[in-house]
């Protein structure tokens, strides 16, 4: 992935299509999936235990 400073813009070609400028590489921001999913994993998880009593 390749980014445009000057246009603020994700682009997968070397210059930029819009102003023509040189493109870096760069990833997109990453939103630690992990983290967020992880939260709910241990949320279930409690919930799964609170039923299991009643079960
Ligand atoms: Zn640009």
């Amino acid at each position: 992935m390749k980014y445009c400073y000057k246009c603020k813009r994700y682009t997968l070609h070397d210059e930029c299509p819009i102003c023509g400028e040189k493109t870096a590489r760069k990833e997109p921001p990453r939103f630690s999936p992990q983290d967020k999913y992880g939260k709910y994993r241990r949320m279930l998880k409690k919930e799964e235990t609170k039923w299991k009593k009643f079960a």
